[in-house]
């Protein structure tokens, strides 16, 4: 079952994939075929596998030889480990017995609509610097019947998660803003977390929050660091204004918080 559930996720991965190149194009409701990037040809069914036509291709497409994005082959295999992570954390299909549970598949389903949603922000942030506020606002509408079908999550952790989550990273962003003049981390962020206390409830925000600023901190100070080394000067002045988007690291929060299953902080 964890294979079956790998190759669904792998399926899925190559969906979240042309949803990351078309979303920011504001293309997505177009043809339906897939076309080269680099030049336009059709892409044969046969060649739209998840990872092997990319293995098989060595990473070069067929019709003009241009190198394909590892973007590829890493969100598909995200994506298959995370439905078999998901699906070993609430299996709700006995092969055997035909046991059939319908909590643990409510559970499964808001897992892995939850994370592949959070995946797409993670790569079109790290491409573009946007989260697109067609994926965070219906996320966060989505959060009612979330906590109407799942079973542990009630209305009020998650309406209280939406308000907490949104409010704190608005409430930075907006100080920060009035010291400095300028937008130092984004209003996309306070309604990216605020999805996430809507979907993982109000317990979730503070260990997202403090995983994410950690990580971030750690990999900001290396990339100083590493740029100081490099251009042997003191990059300190020019790097407080590197611009790292912080959607990615409030996404792997969300996720430890939902992997360690902390229950309250
Ligand atoms: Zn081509």
């Amino acid at each position: 079952m964890l294979w079956l559930f790998f190759v669904v996720g792998l399926l899925v991965g190559s969906f979240l994939n042309v949803c990351i190149l078309r979303i920011p194009e504001g293309t997505f409701w177009y043809s339906a075929r897939s076309r080269c990037p680099a030049c336009q040809a059709l892409i044969p069914a046969w060649l739209n596998i998840p990872v092997l036509s990319f293995l098989f291709l060595r990473g070069r497409s067929r019709c003009c030889r241009t190198r394909i994005s590892w973007q590829y082959p890493v969100v598909e295999l995200l994506t298959g480990l995370l439905f078999a992570f998901i699906y070993s954390r609430f299996p709700f299909w006995d092969f055997l017995t035909f046991h059939f549970s319908v909590p643990n598949l409510l559970r499964f389903l808001h897992g892995s609509i939850l994370f592949s949603v959070l995946l797409i922000c993670v790569v079109i942030d790290m491409r573009h610097h946007i989260i697109p506020d067609v994926l965070s606002l219906p996320m966060i509408l989505l959060s009612v019947p979330v906590f109407l079908l799942h079973p542990e999550l009630t209305w009020k952790s998650s309406l209280l998660g939406i308000l907490v989550g949104g409010g704190i990273i608005y409430l930075i962003a907006w100080s920060y803003f009035l010291i400095r003049k300028e937008e130092g981390i984004g209003f996309g962020d306070a309604k990216l977390l605020a999805a996430i206390g809507g979907w993982l409830g109000y317990q979730s925000v503070l260990p997202t929050l403090l995983i994410a600023s950690v990580v971030g901190s750690v990999l900001g100070v290396g990339l100083v660091l590493l740029q100081t080394l490099r251009t042997k000067r003191i990059a300190f002045q020019s790097s407080l204004r590197m611009e790292i988007p912080f959607g990615p690291f409030l996404v792997l929060g969300a996720f430890l918080y939902f992997f360690f299953d902390i229950p309250y902080i």
